[in-house]
């Protein structure tokens, strides 16, 4: 038996951390589908169009280790706004969402697109402030050479595009449980979306 949880939200709103607590406890294995824009974003950078990127991509271009720069994060948002790129991804993460066992997908159009009949659908937001420290924290932990102020800019800038395309923008699925990660801590946001994910599994 399938069975979809989808977790869209804007960037750095804790839906990685969240997904992969929850592909842990569920065992349902984790999309992160953010990585293949991103991959395809990178792969840009060496002179192929992006749909040619977005249809040659392999798994080793998902372990690239360039892939969380703010630069790929960037360049992921640009490819993500074209309606060709979006429909070469969008076999790939159906398929996975429709896995049997179970599959937690995360992104910016899952409930709303790639899944819109999945089982929980979730959008994950924090305060821009909060999201921009989170971030901020990351990328300095990996040797980014970063300020907090450049990394607001940066998420907003990324958040205004994801939200403004024309094709499947970034927003909250009708039906989704909308959950405000600010004033939590990791722990309990992960609590909640298991109580909720154990709730749909009773439902089926
Ligand atoms: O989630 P992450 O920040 O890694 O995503 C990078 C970019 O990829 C986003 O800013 C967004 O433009 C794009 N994206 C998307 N649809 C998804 C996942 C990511 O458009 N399902």
């Amino acid at each position: 038996m399938s069975f979809c949880v989808a977790i869209d939200g804007p960037a750095a709103a804790g839906k990685g951390t969240v997904s992969k607590a929850v592909s842990k406890h569920f065992g349902f294995p984790y999309l992160d589908t953010g990585l293949l824009y991103r991959a395809t974003g990178a792969k840009t950078f060496e002179g192929l169009t992006p749909l040619e990127a977005a249809e040659s991509l392999t798994t080793a271009d998902l372990e690239r280790d360039d892939l969380r720069s703010g630069d790929a994060g960037q360049a992921a948002s640009r490819v993500a706004a074209l309606p060709e790129v979006r429909s070469a991804l969008v076999d790939f993460q159906q398929a996975f969402a429709r896995r049997e066992g179970g599959a937690v997908l995360d992104g910016r159009d899952i409930g709303t697109v790639i899944c819109p009949d999945a089982e929980v659908k979730l959008y994950i937001t924090a305060s821009d402030e909060v999201r921009a420290q989170r971030r901020y924290a990351e990328l300095v932990a990996k040797g980014e050479n970063v300020t907090e102020e450049e990394v607001l800019a940066d998420l907003r800038e990324r958040d205004e595009r994801d939200s403004a395309r024309a094709t499947a923008p970034l927003k909250p699925a009708e039906d989704a449980t909308v959950i405000d990660t600010s004033e939590m801590s990791i722990d309990e946001a992960v609590a909640k979306v298991i109580a909720l994910i154990e709730v749909a599994q009773q439902a089926q």
